[in-house]
């Protein structure tokens, strides 16, 4: 099945921040991928903007470094990698000073979608929006974007949201959380609200339980110190985990347009439970095999900040109230596996007298590896001996379902681009969504640091601490497996 793909308007799409990493990796290799697809137009241009002293050939000599270490060789071709690196210039800009933004100005061109990718530090968001506004270099059509983090509580990520809104209006802002535009994620609305199989069953009467869990088997890496002062409850589950969970919690919206969908989401932010700190587990990984420790690793050997968290979480209203959500996320856990599974309640009478077991259906969506969905169903198990029953999955990988081409389906970064370029804010966090995140947030880690709580060591490779197996346990349910 062949993608249908539409190119969006010329644009001129300004990357603060265009020398890093974070545009390096993800943002230049994705919209190469774009251009190759047919997405980007020929008129596109892309002008990265950093603090970097260099001149055009020089980015684009970065640039073109980026594409050879970040995409696999069968996606580089050096016709399309030319003409890319023909749309793309370089100014050189002080965020905070004068330099650099005359020039910037000069480089825009008229008639054409202006973006501005804000992927610095926050700290930078504010002073960045005040010079485009007073330079004339926005306007009232451009779009901003901003990465993460928007805040590390509720008062900076207010203070972010003013410093923004001082210049730009909230149709113009795109607050990025890629898990939005990751294709599964989607594939989870359109489950939901494309199917009648689903959404009759989808609430408290049928559904016992949901799990998110977010595993990474590497550790906090080179950029220890500054996840030291974040950790995985800002880190993750602030943002990520909320997000999917409130796809998963909403009320159908209306329309599948920005404010119907951001509206029904802001409504589970704000029926969340406080969580009793009992239905906390937080963690750190301990040294293994001349691995260092998660505080070798921060460089702190007192640190207190958790690389892995476990909570349970309550929702109350009509819906979901006595359904749980457990959350789990952690660093150097045993697979790289991130999964939302749907534990649907066991039949309320078993008629097959062979059969001793427990069965429930559950819907599995998994955001990787191998983004796709099964759905677990009971069956009677092949052959003679009896009604026994054996649990199969439906399997619905989407590479197998739709052919090699939905394999290839846009990186999330590379879709949110686009997004922003259409100016559909659908995938992106409104400003009160994240402010009521931050408040649901706050007093849970407000709770652990004035108790001073130490994180339980975890073994590399594990599942994380004990205590996390226990909080479940204690509700009579279990974990899945992680998995790669
Ligand atoms: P980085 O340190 O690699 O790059 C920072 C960029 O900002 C450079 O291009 C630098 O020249 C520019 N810069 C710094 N100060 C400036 C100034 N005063 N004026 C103009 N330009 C200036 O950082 P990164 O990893 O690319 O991350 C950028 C932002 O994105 C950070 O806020 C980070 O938390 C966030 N983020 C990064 C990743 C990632 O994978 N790297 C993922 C999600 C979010």
């Amino acid at each position: 099945m062949v993608a249908r793909i539409i190119p969006v308007d010329p644009f001129d799409l300004v990357i603060f921040g265009g020398t890093g990493d974070l545009a390096r990796r993800k943002i230049l290799p994705g919209l190469y991928r774009r251009l190759a697809d047919g997405q980007m137009p020929a008129e596109a241009r892309v002008i990265g903007a950093a603090r970097s002293e260099s001149d055009d050939d020089g980015f684009r000599a970065l640039v073109r470094e980026a594409l050879d270490e970040f995409l696999p060789a069968e996606q580089r071709d050096e016709e399309t990698i030319a003409q890319f690196l023909s749309q793309i210039s370089y100014v050189q800009v002080d965020a905070t000073g004068e330099n650099g933004w005359d020039d910037l100005r000069a480089h825009m061109r008229e008639g054409v979608i202006r973006a501005f990718y804000f992927s610095v530090a926050p700290s930078l968001f504010g002073p960045i929006a005040e010079r485009l506004n007073a330079r004339g270099i926005a306007d009232e059509t451009s779009r901003i974007v901003a990465e993460k983090p928007f805040g590390k509580d509720l008062e900076s990520a207010r203070e972010l949201n003013r410093n923004l809104a001082a210049h730009f209006d909230e149709s113009q802002i795109y607050r990025i959380d890629h898990y939005l535009g990751k294709e599964t994620v989607q594939n989870l609305m359109a489950v939901r609200f494309g199917n009648m199989l689903f959404e009759p069953l989808w609430n408290n009467k049928y559904i016992d339980h949901i799990q998110i869990t977010v595993a990474e088997t590497v550790g906090v890496g080179g950029r220890g110190e500054y996840y030291d002062r974040s950790g995985a409850m800002r880190d993750m589950v602030q943002n990520h985990m909320l997000q999917l969970l409130c796809l998963i919690a909403m009320e159908p919206p209306s329309r599948f347009e920005p404010d119907s969908v951001r509206d029904e989401k802001l409504k589970v932010i704000r029926a969340l439970d406080s969580v009793d700190p009992r239905e906390i587990v937080r963690g750190q990984y301990s040294a293994a095999d001349g691995q260092p420790s998660y505080r070798q690793d921060v460089g702190d050997p007192a640190s207190k900040t958790e690389c892995f968290v476990a909570m349970r979480v309550g929702i109350s209203n009509w819906r979901w109230n006595g359904t749980p959500f457990y959350i789990r996320t952690g660093k150097r856990l045993k697979a790289r596996a991130s999964e939302i599974a749907v534990v649907f309640k066991a039949a309320p009478h078993n008629i097959f007298e062979e059969d001793h077991g427990l069965h429930s259906n559950v819907l599995s969506i998994r955001l990787q590896p191998n983004e796709g969905m099964e759905l677990g169903v009971t069956i009677k198990e092949p052959g003679p001996g009896g009604m026994r029953l054996l649990d199969v999955p439906l399997d619905m990988s989407f590479a197998e379902a739709l052919g090699p081409d939905a394999a290839e389906a846009p990186d999330a970064y590379e879709r949110l681009i686009m997004d922003v370029i259409r100016g559909n804010q659908t995938l992106f966090m409104r400003g009160d969504e994240v402010e009521a995140a931050w408040a649901w947030t706050d007093p849970l880690i407000g709770g652990w640091e004035g108790r001073g709580d130490t994180p339980m060591p975890y073994d590399q490779g594990s599942a994380g601490p004990d205590d996390a197996l226990m909080l479940m346990h204690r509700d009579g349910r279990r974990w899945r497996e992680i998995r790669a």
